[in-house]
């Protein structure tokens, strides 16, 4: 059998103004930063506090090269395990306000490793519309009969818990704590308590969360002050911490059960030294400066009332997610192009990524973005937007 198939698809995809190219950066992620050979300010890096180039963050990462080397050397439960990784594990328990914690490779890896070590076929998971592709997979491959409920609507949570719960063993809610795309948060307090009434397990990927969202950047379940209430809290290194990997913070039972049962645990390698020495120093510069989530949270403000007026749409929140709406993929794609050409990078998101018909410009800022960046991406904005015809 020849390949053919293969353009034809793509060729498919293109038609459907849905394909996708690699973008490839000079440098670090920083606000701003080199793109396919251009300098622009930097709207999409999740690396939200800029902890990455924190010079901190980066000599740990060598000093771990040199006491430990690169790579791990296998799995965690063989030889994978170094001081470093007990260390982070006890860190971000204390970030997280709970008893232990379990690292993983990735934080996909922690979602499918949690979700499938949780349920399965006799058991029932209710999961957001808008969840992440990670959980969605990990959900498909447990087996687990899955109902995916309204994005936030926690009443039909509720009528999904009242009609479907008494025929199964176990309920997992699953939800993310901020969503990737949406920027929104998650109504944990009305979920914790539907779930209390109705004997669920309730579950947090706090990828977008962690490092942004409550006073000590604690999360989502900081935010609302829910410890002891929510039974998995995963989240990842990749984003404010600066890093690589993910994990589940929780009981020091359930930590316990997960080592034991959590199959991207138990068969890939574990997070090299060099990438959890970075988590590491990032937890203690945020820990020091904790006027960097403030920061953070000032410029997204800023940031977003300057979109806003000068008309575009953006999706309401407090996150440093902001998405900009245009509806289509061409013209979302016209509107990137555009922001390119006038000095600022920004993606645009399309199908699969979000729903048909809500395609749009994900803006991100980062706690060390500067007032003078911040003009300069709003002067960008403006230009392109007049230009492709999104705003007046
Ligand atoms: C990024 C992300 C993940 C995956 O984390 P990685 O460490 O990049 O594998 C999971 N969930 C959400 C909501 C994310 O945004």
């Amino acid at each position: 059998m020849n390949l053919d198939f293969l353009a034809e698809e793509l060729d498919r995809i293109r038609a459907a103004g849905l394909h996708r190219r690699l973008r490839t950066f000079a440098g670090p992620q920083a606000p701003r930063a080199q793109v396919d050979g251009r300098p622009l300010i930097l709207l999409a890096s999740n690396a939200y506090l800029g902890l990455n180039t924190h010079p901190e963050v980066v000599a740990a990462a060598a000093a771990a090269v040199a006491e430990f080397g690169t790579g791990s050397g296998g799995s965690r439960l063989i030889t994978g395990t170094s001081t470093l990784h007990r260390q982070l594990e006890a860190e971000l328990a204390a970030l997280k306000g709970t008893e232990d914690a379990v690292l993983f490779g990735t934080g996909y890896q922690a979602n499918v490793g949690a979700i499938t070590a949780l349920v399965g076929p006799e058991d029932l998971i209710l999961t957001d519309k808008l969840n992440h592709a990670s959980i969605i997979d990990a959900c498909r491959l447990s087996q687990a009969r899955m109902r995916v409920y309204r994005h936030n609507d926690v009443e039909r949570l509720a009528a999904l818990l009242a009609r479907e719960r008494p025929g199964h063993r176990r309920c997992l809610i699953v939800t993310d704590g901020v969503f990737s795309m949406d920027g929104d948060v998650a109504p944990l307090p009305e979920i914790c308590a539907l779930a209390e009434q109705h004997e669920a397990l309730v579950m947090v990927d706090d990828a977008h969360g962690t490092g942004v969202l409550g006073p000590r950047g604690g999360g989502t379940v900081e935010q609302f002050g829910l410890h002891g209430r929510v039974h998995v809290q995963m989240g990842t290194l990749s984003k404010a911490l600066a890093s690589q990997g993910g994990f589940v913070a929780g009981s020091a039972l359930l930590c316990e059960y997960l080592r034991n049962r959590a199959r991207p645990f138990i068969f890939s390698t574990a997070p090299e030294p060099a990438a959890v020495a970075a988590a590491l120093a990032a937890l203690a510069v945020l820990r020091r400066e904790p006027e960097r989530l403030e920061r953070l949270r000032t410029n997204a403000r800023k940031l977003r009332a300057g979109l806003t007026s000068l008309g575009y749409r953006v999706l309401p929140g407090e996150t440093p997610i902001l998405p900009v709406l245009v509806g289509e993929p061409g013209p979302a794609l016209a509107l990137a192009a555009a922001l390119e050409e006038a000095g600022a990078f920004a993606p645009a998101i399309r199908p699969p990524s979000v729903p048909p018909g809500t395609s749009r410009l994900r803006v991100s800022v980062m706690a060390t973005h500067t007032e003078a960046d911040l003009n300069t991406a709003l002067a960008a904005f403006a230009a392109a937007g007049r230009r492709t015809g999104v705003i007046p």
